[in-house]
């Protein structure tokens, strides 16, 4: 039984990383976890993941899912923390858990078995741990793929953050309930529609007025790269008017590019097209629906 939900019926959803690939010792890499009776679903692991995960109380023998939004680094870069500590340290006896994410996670996992190989030699030459525990099962996703377990639902959806070919969003369903995490995606249709109605969205969001100023204020390969970023993440003027079409209920904010702004900008510009609750994430915040 985990911690902290237990055979609570409804989901909780704790933000383990708000930040971005931009290193910062408060906000740490994309990550949060859902709670779902006994299962206990992580969706993304950007660095420092795991310990923002120890850090919130649950516990990871009750880790069911690993969900990839995408493979750009701020979302992957703690995945081997979870999987080598949760080999050597046997958390999940031989009931490993199943890793889903988009096109090209087996390739991935795969160069990660590669890189960590001199690693791997070393603990099994010992004798004390078997490769086999290692190596979870890996499932790519597509559009609308879904995975019903016995009280709980999950559907795989496509987002657009090009020139990223494969990221994705999620959609949980939970005793009633349902919980959509947005990836990193820029202003998108699929995700409005698989947002329907929806109890709570976690959705990322990059701060408009600062993203302009720093466009302005520079020149060449940096400006392009700069708008690039705003042009395949979701501005803070957007995010509301996405929330009214979807009938979201409550909107909490993570993956923050903040730009120079605060929390408060971001609401404000959320509010010009958004009447519905909303919450500015942190890490170690927690959420129920
Ligand atoms: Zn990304
Ligand atoms: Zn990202």
């Amino acid at each position: 039984m985990s911690a902290q939900n237990g055979s609570m019926k409804t989901p909780v959803v704790t933000l383990l990383g708000t930040g971005t690939p931009i290193p910062d010792p408060d906000r740490h890499g994309p990550s949060q976890v859902i709670e779902l009776g006994e299962d206990t679903v992580l969706i993304d692991c950007g660095a420092g993941a795991l310990h923002r995960f120890l850090q919130s109380g649950l516990d990871a023998s009750q880790i069911s899912h690993i969900l990839l939004t995408h493979l750009h680094s701020d979302h992957v870069s703690g995945l081997n923390d979870f999987l080598w500590a949760g080999w050597v340290g046997r958390w999940w006896k031989g009931r490993p858990p199943l890793l889903c994410g988009p096109p090209g996670t087996k390739v991935f996992a795969d160069r990660l078995f590669h890189a960590f190989e001199e690693d791997i030699r070393l603990r099994t030459d010992e004798g004390a741990v078997s490769v086999s525990d290692l190596k979870i099962p890996i499932i790519e996703v597509e559009d609308n793929w879904t995975s019903t377990r016995a009280n709980w639902k999950l559907t795989a959806f496509r987002v657009d953050h090009l020139p990223v070919r494969h990221a994705f969003g999620f959609r949980f369903e939970y005793e009633g309930k349902s919980v959509v995490i947005s990836g990193d995606t820029t202003r998108c249709t699929n995700l409005i529609e698989h947002a329907r109605n929806a109890d709570l969205l976690i959705h990322e969001v990059a701060w408009e007025k600062g993203m302009r100023m720093s466009i302005d204020q520079s020149e060449g390969a940096d400006r392009a790269r700069l708008e690039r970023i705003l042009n395949y993440h979701t501005s803070s003027l957007d995010v509301g008017g996405i929330c009214s079409l979807a009938n979201v209920k409550h909107l909490v904010l993570s993956h923050l590019m903040l730009a120079g702004g605060t929390p408060a900008d971001l609401i404000t510009d959320v509010r010009k097209s958004f009447d519905g609750k909303v919450t500015v994430g942190y890490d170690l915040a927690k959420f129920t629906p």
